[in-house]
């Protein structure tokens, strides 16, 4: 992929059959619209191993592990086990402890569920020194105190659709706040004032492809290319070029994520 430092994506689930399907003509389109580097976002023990092989076959692709609140409920027994086995065996993909958090909207899995499974990847990232992807839906309040209690200080709230003052809560909490495809629904202004809000280094960028394609591609299968459309919504939000929020959504990214620029 592109040498010279290109968009990041921040959230991408390239294991989905949707995109492992066709990964090479994936990420072909995705260097021709200057993606220089993707994090595969695992959502189950499985999809976080494929992560890392994934990681391990591509230099500009880097593995996040970890179980999502609405597949809590499946985990196996112990999963928190394999999920630092697979972090520390692999110190050189794995950038990330998630995707976990809280979806209290849509309660895939039962609350405590969720609470328990997202409390042992919180303990799991400290204990690491590594950054936390949260998910985090109608669950603001517990989510920041469980983050809090825990004594999780580094992460980032991955398809932000909360309001600006939580926005800017998860920023004094220490953590970055990322905008996907939802930031061009017509329907979105108070996403929107969220993306407003958010100071300039701690502002990401993600697809989190397959799903959620961002305007004028929604209701397409997403992917990593189209990263550009939230680039360009994110530039006439907050007055910037869409060169300046690619160039610190990068710098973020690599911070964060403890990845040097290539
Ligand atoms: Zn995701």
């Amino acid at each position: 992929m592109s040498r010279s430092p290109g968009l990041i994506d921040s959230h991408c689930h390239l294991t989905a059959p949707q995109l492992a399907n066709e990964l090479d003509a994936v990420l072909d389109r995705a260097q021709e619209a200057s993606i220089s580097s993707i994090n595969v976002v695992g959502y189950t023990v499985e999809h976080s191993q494929r992560a890392i092989e994934m990681a391990r076959r591509y230099d500009a692709l880097w593995a996040t592990v970890g179980v999502s609140p609405h597949d809590a409920k499946d985990a196996p027994e112990g999963f928190e086990h394999s999920l630092r086995t697979m972090a520390v065996e692999n110190r050189d993909e794995v950038v990330a402890v998630g995707e976990t958090g809280l979806d209290f909207f849509r309660l895939i899995s039962p609350r405590e569920t969720q609470i328990s499974a997202f409390i042992k990847h919180i303990e799991l990232a400290v204990q690491l020194g590594l950054p936390l992807v949260i998910h985090c839906r109608d669950a603001f309040e517990t989510t920041c105190s469980l983050l809090a209690e825990h004594g999780a200080s580094a992460g980032v709230f991955h398809c932000f659709t909360g309001s600006a003052r939580e926005a800017l809560r998860a920023v004094e909490l220490g953590f970055y706040v990322s905008f996907s495809g939802i930031v061009t629904f017509s329907n979105a202004q108070q996403v929107r004032a969220g993306a407003a809000a958010v100071p300039d280094n701690r502002l990401l960028v993600e697809t989190d492809a397959p799903f959620l394609a961002p305007s004028p591609m929604r209701g397409k299968r997403n992917e990593p290319s189209f990263l550009v459309y939230v680039v360009e919504q994110l530039a006439k939000i907050r007055g910037a070029s869409r060169e300046s929020i690619a160039r610190v959504t990068a710098e973020n990214a690599h911070r964060l994520f403890g990845r040097t620029a290539r």
